[in-house]
C-alpha cells in the first residue's frame, strides 16, 4: 500500500462514516477501528500517519508484534479476536485499550482471576452471536443482557464498557440489518454500556445507521 492509498482509502472510509453518521444524529461521534490483521507495522505507520490512531489486531502474537514494531508512536491498540486461554496473560501484558470478543463465561472467569494476579483492570465488550451462526463465537442474545450484569457485578477487574457483534453472514440486506438491530437492543438493556461495536468494511454504513458507536474496518482500509 502506497501513502497515497492509505490517504485515499481513510478518506473514502471517513466520508461514508460521516454520510451515514450525519443520517442518524448530528452530535452522534462514531469511532473508527482500523483492523490491521492482513497487512503488515509499515502499512499501520502508513495510516498512522494519515491521522488513523485506534488500530486492532485478532490475534495475541500479531498484536504484540505490531506494538513492538511500532513502539514510539501513540497508537491506541484493541484485540477483536477469540482468546485462547493460554493467552490471556500474554494479552494482558500487551494492556490493549479494549478487548471486544469476551465470548463466554469460562473465558470470563479466567480472565478476571489472572487480572486479579497482575492488579490490573482491562476494557472488554461482550460479544454477542446477533445472526444466531454456529460458525461464530459469543453469547446468544436470549441471554446477553443477563450475562452482561452478570460479569459486570462477578468480575470485578473486567471492566465491561458494552457490546460486540459481527453482522449476519448473508448477501441479504435485510438479514444484516436485522442481526444490527437485535444488537443494538441488547447494547440498549445493558446497563451503563457505552460502547456498541458492529460494522465492517462490507456493512458499516448499515451497522451506523443501526445505532454503531464503533466500527472494525480492515479490508477497505489496507487495500
Ligand atoms: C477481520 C475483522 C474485522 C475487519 O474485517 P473487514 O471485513 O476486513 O473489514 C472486523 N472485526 C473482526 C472481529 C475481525 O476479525
Amino acid at each position: 500500500m502506497t501513502k497515497e492509498n492509505a490517504i485515499k482509502n481513510l478518506d473514502e472510509v471517513i466520508t461514508k462514516i460521516e454520510f451515514s453518521r450525519l443520517q442518524v444524529d448530528n452530535h452522534k461521534i462514531v469511532q473508527l477501528v482500523a483492523i490491521s490483521k492482513y497487512s503488515t507495522a509499515e502499512d499501520v505507520q502508513k495510516l498512522y500517519e494519515s491521522g488513523q490512531r485506534a488500530f486492532g489486531e485478532n490475534k495475541v502474537q500479531d498484536l504484540k508484534i505490531k506494538q513492538e514494531a511500532l513502539d514510539d508512536l501513540p497508537i491506541a491498540w484493541h484485540f477483536v479476536g477469540s482468546l485462547q486461554k493460554n493467552k490471556i496473560n500474554n494479552l494482558i501484558d500487551l494492556s490493549p485499550v479494549l478487548m471486544h470478543s469476551l465470548d463466554s463465561l469460562d473465558l470470563a472467569e479466567d480472565l478476571d482471576k489472572k487480572l486479579k494476579a497482575k492488579n490490573k483492570k482491562m476494557n472488554c465488550l461482550l460479544q454477542v452471536n446477533s445472526a444466531c451462526e454456529d460458525s461464530k463465537s459469543g453469547f446468544s442474545k436470549d441471554e446477553a443482557i443477563d450475562m452482561y450484569h452478570k460479569i459486570k457485578e462477578k468480575y470485578t477487574n473486567i471492566n465491561l464498557k458494552g457490546i460486540m457483534s459481527i453482522g449476519a453472514h448473508s448477501e441479504d440486506r435485510t438479514q444484516i440489518i436485522e442481526s444490527f438491530k437485535t444488537t443494538k437492543n441488547i447494547f440498549d438493556n445493558c446497563q451503563g454500556a457505552t460502547i456498541c461495536s458492529m460494522g465492517m468494511s462490507g456493512d458499516f454504513e448499515m451497522a451506523i445507521l443501526e445505532g454503531s458507536s464503533m466500527i472494525r474496518v480492515g479490508s477497505a482500509l489496507f487495500k
